[in-house]
Protein backbone atom coordinates (compact mmCIF):
# COMPACT_ATOMS: atom_id res chain seq x y z
CA UNK A 1 0.00 0.00 0.00
CA UNK A 2 1.46 3.38 -1.29
CA UNK A 3 2.34 5.76 2.12
CA UNK A 4 1.64 8.93 2.58
CA UNK A 5 3.21 11.73 4.72
CA UNK A 6 2.26 15.12 6.42
CA UNK A 7 3.36 17.65 9.51
CA UNK A 8 1.92 20.63 11.31
CA UNK A 9 4.16 22.93 13.76
CA UNK A 10 3.05 23.24 17.04
CA UNK A 11 3.41 26.67 16.38
CA UNK A 12 -0.17 27.33 17.56
CA UNK A 13 -4.00 26.75 17.19
CA UNK A 14 -4.89 25.11 14.08
CA UNK A 15 -6.09 27.97 11.34
CA UNK A 16 -8.35 27.59 7.95
CA UNK A 17 -4.91 26.95 5.81
CA UNK A 18 -3.92 24.42 7.88
CA UNK A 19 -7.78 22.48 7.46
CA UNK A 20 -8.36 23.31 3.78
CA UNK A 21 -4.52 22.35 2.71
CA UNK A 22 -3.27 19.84 4.88
CA UNK A 23 -6.31 18.24 7.08
CA UNK A 24 -8.75 18.26 4.40
CA UNK A 25 -6.14 15.76 2.04
CA UNK A 26 -5.02 13.49 5.19
CA UNK A 27 -9.30 13.02 5.75
CA UNK A 28 -9.24 12.50 2.38
CA UNK A 29 -6.09 9.71 1.92
CA UNK A 30 -6.39 7.63 5.43
CA UNK A 31 -8.82 5.35 3.84
CA UNK A 32 -7.37 4.42 0.93
CA UNK A 33 -3.45 4.75 1.68
CA UNK A 34 -0.79 3.65 4.69
CA UNK A 35 -0.65 6.95 6.35
CA UNK A 36 1.37 9.02 8.70
CA UNK A 37 0.55 12.27 10.48
CA UNK A 38 2.77 14.56 12.02
CA UNK A 39 3.31 16.98 15.08
CA UNK A 40 6.38 18.45 13.73
CA UNK A 41 7.87 20.12 17.18
CA UNK A 42 11.35 19.59 15.81
CA UNK A 43 10.68 22.11 13.05
CA UNK A 44 8.15 24.18 15.44
CA UNK A 45 11.37 25.17 17.37
CA UNK A 46 13.37 26.80 14.74
CA UNK A 47 11.40 30.13 14.95
CA UNK A 48 11.63 31.41 19.07
CA UNK A 49 8.97 29.55 21.23
CA UNK A 50 7.95 29.47 24.82
CA UNK A 51 9.52 25.35 26.05
CA UNK A 52 7.03 25.75 28.69
CA UNK A 53 4.18 25.84 26.59
CA UNK A 54 5.21 23.74 23.71
CA UNK A 55 4.70 19.82 24.94
CA UNK A 56 1.05 20.77 25.45
CA UNK A 57 0.74 22.71 22.09
CA UNK A 58 1.62 19.32 20.38
CA UNK A 59 -0.83 17.81 22.81
CA UNK A 60 -3.57 20.20 21.07
CA UNK A 61 -2.96 19.83 17.48
CA UNK A 62 -2.85 15.84 18.32
CA UNK A 63 -6.53 16.30 19.43
CA UNK A 64 -7.23 18.85 16.77
CA UNK A 65 -6.68 16.21 14.36
CA UNK A 66 -8.44 13.80 15.53
CA UNK A 67 -11.12 16.41 16.23
CA UNK A 68 -10.94 16.87 12.54
CA UNK A 69 -12.04 13.47 11.57
CA UNK A 70 -8.41 11.41 11.61
CA UNK A 71 -8.65 8.21 13.01
CA UNK A 72 -6.14 5.99 14.73
CA UNK A 73 -7.51 2.96 13.15
CA UNK A 74 -6.80 4.39 10.08
CA UNK A 75 -3.31 6.14 10.25
CA UNK A 76 -0.83 6.93 12.28
CA UNK A 77 -0.49 9.82 14.74
CA UNK A 78 3.15 10.99 15.46
CA UNK A 79 4.80 13.56 17.54
CA UNK A 80 7.53 13.79 15.45
CA UNK A 81 10.61 14.44 17.98
CA UNK A 82 9.50 10.76 19.84
CA UNK A 83 11.07 8.85 16.78
CA UNK A 84 14.74 9.97 17.06
CA UNK A 85 15.08 8.28 13.16
CA UNK A 86 13.52 11.70 11.96
CA UNK A 87 16.92 13.10 13.53
CA UNK A 88 19.18 10.40 12.08
CA UNK A 89 18.18 10.50 8.68
CA UNK A 90 18.02 14.49 8.34
CA UNK A 91 21.72 14.39 9.42
CA UNK A 92 22.55 11.45 7.15
CA UNK A 93 20.35 13.36 4.32
CA UNK A 94 22.35 16.76 5.35
CA UNK A 95 25.57 15.19 3.70
CA UNK A 96 25.09 15.21 0.30
CA UNK A 97 22.95 18.19 -0.08
CA UNK A 98 24.66 21.79 -1.08
CA UNK A 99 23.79 24.60 1.10
CA UNK A 100 23.73 27.37 -1.90
CA UNK A 101 20.53 25.56 -2.36
CA UNK A 102 19.09 26.07 0.86
CA UNK A 103 19.91 29.44 1.41
CA UNK A 104 18.16 30.09 -1.66
CA UNK A 105 14.21 28.42 -0.31
CA UNK A 106 11.20 31.29 -0.41
CA UNK A 107 10.57 30.37 3.46
CA UNK A 108 14.01 30.64 4.78
CA UNK A 109 14.11 34.54 3.26
CA UNK A 110 10.64 34.60 4.73
CA UNK A 111 11.41 33.81 7.98
CA UNK A 112 15.02 35.34 8.02
CA UNK A 113 13.05 39.12 7.87
CA UNK A 114 10.09 37.88 10.05
CA UNK A 115 12.87 37.08 12.75
CA UNK A 116 15.96 38.79 12.04
CA UNK A 117 17.55 37.89 15.27
CA UNK A 118 16.61 34.39 15.33
CA UNK A 119 18.49 33.41 12.23
CA UNK A 120 19.33 29.61 13.10
CA UNK A 121 21.03 26.57 11.28
CA UNK A 122 18.14 24.51 12.27
CA UNK A 123 15.82 27.03 10.10
CA UNK A 124 18.19 26.60 7.05
CA UNK A 125 18.45 22.89 7.53
CA UNK A 126 14.55 22.93 8.07
CA UNK A 127 14.22 21.24 4.12
CA UNK A 128 16.73 18.65 5.08
CA UNK A 129 14.48 17.56 7.93
CA UNK A 130 11.33 17.90 5.93
CA UNK A 131 13.11 15.59 3.13
CA UNK A 132 14.00 13.47 6.45
CA UNK A 133 10.18 13.25 7.71
CA UNK A 134 8.85 12.21 4.59
CA UNK A 135 11.63 9.68 3.22
CA UNK A 136 11.77 8.48 6.63
CA UNK A 137 8.51 6.68 5.47
CA UNK A 138 9.30 5.84 1.89
CA UNK A 139 5.82 8.48 1.08
CA UNK A 140 4.52 8.71 -1.98
CA UNK A 141 2.37 11.54 -1.37
CA UNK A 142 2.30 14.24 0.56
CA UNK A 143 -1.03 16.27 1.51
CA UNK A 144 0.25 19.99 1.90
CA UNK A 145 -0.65 23.40 0.94
CA UNK A 146 0.99 25.13 -1.96
CA UNK A 147 3.46 26.72 -0.02
CA UNK A 148 5.45 23.51 0.63
CA UNK A 149 5.80 22.83 -2.49
CA UNK A 150 9.44 24.02 -2.89
CA UNK A 151 9.95 21.73 0.20
CA UNK A 152 8.50 18.97 -1.64
CA UNK A 153 11.25 19.42 -4.78
CA UNK A 154 14.04 19.49 -2.14
CA UNK A 155 12.87 16.01 -0.86
CA UNK A 156 12.93 14.83 -4.60
CA UNK A 157 16.04 16.55 -4.85
CA UNK A 158 17.60 14.02 -2.38
CA UNK A 159 15.33 11.57 -2.80
CA UNK A 160 17.27 10.83 -6.32
CA UNK A 161 20.73 12.27 -5.30
CA UNK A 162 20.62 9.12 -2.68
CA UNK A 163 19.38 6.63 -4.89
CA UNK A 164 22.07 7.59 -7.61
CA UNK A 165 25.09 7.63 -5.42
CA UNK A 166 23.74 4.63 -2.81
CA UNK A 167 21.30 2.58 -5.08
CA UNK A 168 17.44 2.88 -5.15
CA UNK A 169 15.53 3.24 -2.40
CA UNK A 170 13.58 6.17 -1.77
CA UNK A 171 10.08 6.81 -3.99
CA UNK A 172 9.70 10.25 -5.36
CA UNK A 173 7.32 12.49 -3.17
CA UNK A 174 4.56 14.38 -4.83
CA UNK A 175 2.12 17.38 -2.92
CA UNK A 176 -1.40 15.85 -3.11
CA UNK A 177 -3.52 18.77 -3.48
CA UNK A 178 -6.81 19.77 -2.29
CA UNK A 179 -9.05 22.32 -3.06
CA UNK A 180 -8.55 25.47 -0.60
CA UNK A 181 -4.23 24.21 -0.84
CA UNK A 182 -3.89 28.57 -0.51
CA UNK A 183 -6.08 30.09 2.24
CA UNK A 184 -5.06 33.55 1.80
CA UNK A 185 -4.02 35.53 5.12
CA UNK A 186 -6.21 38.34 6.85
CA UNK A 187 -3.38 41.00 6.77
CA UNK A 188 -3.92 42.12 3.39
CA UNK A 189 -0.99 39.47 1.96
CA UNK A 190 0.44 36.50 2.56
CA UNK A 191 -0.86 33.17 3.31
CA UNK A 192 -2.85 32.73 6.52
CA UNK A 193 -0.11 31.31 9.29
CA UNK A 194 -0.17 30.79 12.99
CA UNK A 195 2.89 32.58 13.08
CA UNK A 196 1.92 35.90 11.28
CA UNK A 197 -0.54 37.80 14.40
CA UNK A 198 -3.69 38.69 12.59
CA UNK A 199 -3.72 36.92 9.84
CA UNK A 200 -5.82 33.60 10.70
CA UNK A 201 -9.29 32.25 12.04
CA UNK A 202 -8.82 29.32 14.47
CA UNK A 203 -10.73 26.24 14.32
CA UNK A 204 -11.89 26.67 17.75
CA UNK A 205 -12.30 30.29 17.52
CA UNK A 206 -16.49 31.45 18.51
CA UNK A 207 -18.20 33.88 16.65
CA UNK A 208 -17.08 36.57 18.36
CA UNK A 209 -13.93 35.92 17.83
CA UNK A 210 -14.58 35.26 14.54
CA UNK A 211 -16.41 38.87 13.66
CA UNK A 212 -13.30 40.57 15.75
CA UNK A 213 -10.65 39.07 13.26
CA UNK A 214 -12.85 39.41 10.17
CA UNK A 215 -13.16 43.30 11.39
CA UNK A 216 -9.28 43.84 11.54
CA UNK A 217 -9.08 42.75 7.99
CA UNK A 218 -8.06 45.32 5.21
CA UNK A 219 -9.85 46.25 2.42
CA UNK A 220 -9.12 48.62 -0.13
CA UNK A 221 -11.87 50.91 0.34
CA UNK A 222 -9.99 54.27 -1.68
CA UNK A 223 -10.07 52.43 -5.03
CA UNK A 224 -13.65 50.74 -5.43
CA UNK A 225 -14.87 50.69 -8.27
CA UNK A 226 -14.00 48.60 -11.76
CA UNK A 227 -12.90 45.30 -11.80
CA UNK A 228 -12.06 43.39 -8.87
CA UNK A 229 -8.65 43.37 -7.54
CA UNK A 230 -6.27 40.36 -7.85
CA UNK A 231 -4.26 40.98 -4.16
CA UNK A 232 -4.86 42.64 -1.31
CA UNK A 233 -7.49 42.56 1.28
CA UNK A 234 -10.40 42.77 -0.54
CA UNK A 235 -9.61 40.38 -3.38
CA UNK A 236 -8.71 37.62 0.10
CA UNK A 237 -12.24 38.19 1.88
CA UNK A 238 -13.66 37.46 -2.00
CA UNK A 239 -11.53 34.38 -2.06
CA UNK A 240 -12.67 33.14 1.30
CA UNK A 241 -16.22 34.03 0.36
CA UNK A 242 -15.57 31.40 -2.48
CA UNK A 243 -13.93 29.13 -0.58
CA UNK A 244 -16.56 28.58 1.65
CA UNK A 245 -18.83 28.44 -1.37
CA UNK A 246 -20.39 31.57 -0.56
CA UNK A 247 -21.08 32.21 -4.49
CA UNK A 248 -24.89 34.41 -4.57
CA UNK A 249 -22.94 36.26 -2.17
CA UNK A 250 -19.94 36.65 -4.18
CA UNK A 251 -21.73 37.24 -7.44
CA UNK A 252 -23.95 40.44 -5.00
CA UNK A 253 -20.41 41.86 -3.31
CA UNK A 254 -19.62 41.70 -6.70
CA UNK A 255 -22.08 43.91 -8.40
CA UNK A 256 -21.60 46.23 -5.31
CA UNK A 257 -18.17 46.95 -5.90
CA UNK A 258 -18.63 47.31 -9.71
CA UNK A 259 -21.43 49.80 -8.49
CA UNK A 260 -19.12 51.54 -5.91
CA UNK A 261 -21.55 50.50 -3.15
CA UNK A 262 -19.84 47.62 -1.48
CA UNK A 263 -20.77 47.34 2.14
CA UNK A 264 -17.40 45.50 3.67
CA UNK A 265 -19.36 44.77 7.05
CA UNK A 266 -21.99 43.04 5.32
CA UNK A 267 -19.78 40.82 3.29
CA UNK A 268 -17.60 40.19 6.82
CA UNK A 269 -20.75 39.42 8.48
CA UNK A 270 -21.76 36.87 5.89
CA UNK A 271 -18.27 35.26 6.04
CA UNK A 272 -18.67 35.01 10.13
CA UNK A 273 -21.69 33.53 10.28
CA UNK A 274 -20.99 30.95 7.46
CA UNK A 275 -17.58 30.10 8.79
CA UNK A 276 -18.94 29.98 12.13
CA UNK A 277 -21.24 27.44 10.80
CA UNK A 278 -18.85 25.55 9.47
CA UNK A 279 -16.86 25.23 12.61
CA UNK A 280 -19.44 24.37 15.29
CA UNK A 281 -19.86 20.74 14.91
CA UNK A 282 -15.53 20.09 15.26
CA UNK A 283 -15.87 22.87 18.77
CA UNK A 284 -18.75 20.47 20.18
CA UNK A 285 -16.69 17.00 19.25
CA UNK A 286 -13.57 18.34 20.62
CA UNK A 287 -14.56 18.55 23.83
CA UNK A 288 -15.01 15.09 23.92
CA UNK A 289 -11.13 14.45 23.04
CA UNK A 290 -10.21 17.17 26.05
CA UNK A 291 -12.56 15.32 28.53
CA UNK A 292 -10.42 12.20 27.82
CA UNK A 293 -6.83 12.17 28.25
CA UNK A 294 -5.87 8.45 28.90
CA UNK A 295 -7.58 8.15 25.26
CA UNK A 296 -5.12 10.83 23.92
CA UNK A 297 -2.57 9.12 25.82
CA UNK A 298 -2.53 6.14 24.50
CA UNK A 299 -3.31 6.94 20.80
CA UNK A 300 0.33 9.16 21.09
CA UNK A 301 2.17 5.99 22.68
CA UNK A 302 0.53 3.55 20.02
CA UNK A 303 1.32 5.75 17.23
CA UNK A 304 5.10 6.15 18.93
CA UNK A 305 5.32 2.54 19.10
CA UNK A 306 4.25 1.90 15.87
CA UNK A 307 5.84 4.65 13.72
CA UNK A 308 9.38 3.69 15.47
CA UNK A 309 9.26 0.32 14.62
CA UNK A 310 8.47 1.32 10.02
CA UNK A 311 10.84 3.85 11.19
CA UNK A 312 13.53 1.93 11.88
CA UNK A 313 13.37 0.03 9.15
CA UNK A 314 14.21 2.58 6.47
CA UNK A 315 16.70 3.51 9.31
CA UNK A 316 18.34 -0.04 8.43
CA UNK A 317 18.46 -0.36 4.47
CA UNK A 318 20.21 3.33 4.93
CA UNK A 319 22.59 2.51 7.18
CA UNK A 320 23.89 -0.42 5.21
CA UNK A 321 23.84 1.52 2.05
CA UNK A 322 26.20 4.53 3.28
CA UNK A 323 28.21 2.02 4.45
CA UNK A 324 28.07 2.76 8.24
CA UNK A 325 27.00 -0.74 9.63
P1 LIG B 1 1.70 27.69 9.70
O1 LIG B 1 2.32 28.52 8.63
O2 LIG B 1 0.33 28.12 10.01
O3 LIG B 1 2.57 27.56 10.94
P2 LIG B 1 2.58 25.04 9.08
O4 LIG B 1 3.89 25.55 8.57
O5 LIG B 1 2.58 24.29 10.35
O6 LIG B 1 1.53 26.24 9.14
O7 LIG B 1 1.92 24.15 7.96
C1 LIG B 1 1.07 23.06 8.24
C2 LIG B 1 0.33 22.66 7.00
O8 LIG B 1 -0.70 23.61 6.70
C3 LIG B 1 1.20 22.58 5.75
O9 LIG B 1 0.72 21.53 4.95
C4 LIG B 1 0.95 23.89 5.05
O10 LIG B 1 1.16 23.83 3.66
C5 LIG B 1 -0.53 24.09 5.37
N1 LIG B 1 -0.85 25.51 5.35
C6 LIG B 1 -0.40 26.44 6.21
N2 LIG B 1 -0.91 27.64 5.92
C7 LIG B 1 -1.72 27.46 4.84
C8 LIG B 1 -2.55 28.32 4.07
N3 LIG B 1 -2.65 29.60 4.37
N4 LIG B 1 -3.24 27.79 3.04
C9 LIG B 1 -3.17 26.48 2.73
N5 LIG B 1 -2.40 25.61 3.43
C10 LIG B 1 -1.68 26.09 4.47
Amino acid sequence: MKRVYSGIRATGRLHLGNYFGAVKGMLALQDSYDCVFSVVDLHTITIPYDPKTLKQSVREIIIDYLTAGLDPKKCHLEIQSTVLQHVELAYLLSTIYQVSRLEDLPTYKEKKIQYPKYVNMGLLYYPVLMAADILLYKAELVPVGIDQEPHIEVAREIARKFNSMFGQTFPQPQRFKTEGDYVPSLVGAGKMSKSISGSFINLTDDLETIRKRLAGAPTDSGVIGGELPKTGGTANLFALLRLFKLDKECIKFEQDYKAKKIRYSELKEALAKTIFKELQPFQAKRKEFENNPTLVDSIIEEGQIKCSRMAEETMKEVRLKMGLV
